[in-house]
């Protein structure tokens, strides 16, 4: 699978010449050319690393930087032009992986990108998944609606991951009764259809649809 990178840049001469080398390279490129619309793009697209200018119109980097570790620990390399310590040491401050100055050579961002891509290409554990608005990290016992934590149950947890992590599939209620085993659970299929009420009632997203009969599931689009 080929890995997607969210460059989030303002100047589109700057995204060309990253975008670019990163295709050739092999990789999926997905641009963006301010802060909200980065943001946006980051929770659309299941992107594996970011290359982030800080000098942004609408939301700094630093603010782009600091709502996407609230919701993922994916890599973030920092761009600018700002080659001041004070600036570099901001940019970790708010979690940033690597820093970047401009100008840059093309072949260092490459292997930049490469040497974060390999560090965490077996860190499974601490993926993120993602549907639309909807967020999931299973090793931080984390969900966030459009970026704000949403407080769930261990069990309502473990059925939205069984759903997220299987987009498109149908789990019966005799599925979720299993996975419930060893939980606090109010008894039989009633039970998790009151689980999944309370679900949906939380998340208020409406992405879990009942398949009439079966049972339920995030549809696939
Ligand atoms: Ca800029």
């Amino acid at each position: 699978m080929n890995e997607k990178i969210l460059i989030i840049e303002d100047e589109a001469a700057i995204r060309q010449i990253l975008a670019e080398p990163l295709k050739s390279a092999g990789y999926g490129v997905v641009c963006a050319a301010d802060g909200v619309e980065g943001l946006n793009a980051f929770r659309a697209q299941a992107a594996d690393l970011i290359i982030l200018d800080i000098m942004l119109p609408k939301l700094d980097g630093y603010r782009v930087c600091e709502t996407i570790r609230r919701e993922s620990r994916v890599p973030i390399i920092l761009l600018t032009a700002l080659d001041s310590e004070d600036a570099q040491i901001k940019g970790f401050d708010k979690l940033a992986d690597d820093y970047i100055t401009k100008p840059f050579s093309v072949r260092l961002v490459l292997k930049r990108v490469e040497a974060l891509l390999r560090r965490t290409a077996h860190d499974d554990e601490t993926k993120t998944l993602r549907y639309k608005d909807l967020s999931i990290c299973e090793a931080e016992r984390r969900v966030c609606v459009a970026g704000k934590e949403v407080a769930l149950t261990r069990l309502e947890f473990e059925i939205l991951l069984l759903f997220m992590k299987n987009v498109g599939r149908v789990f019966t209620r005799n599925d979720l009764l299993n996975l419930a085993w060893g939980y606090d659970f109010v008894g039989g299929e009633k039970g998790v259809n009151f689980h999944i009420m309370n679900l949906r009632r939380k998340l208020n997203v409406g992405y879990i649809e009942t398949v009439r009969g079966v049972g339920y599931k995030i549809a696939k689009d």
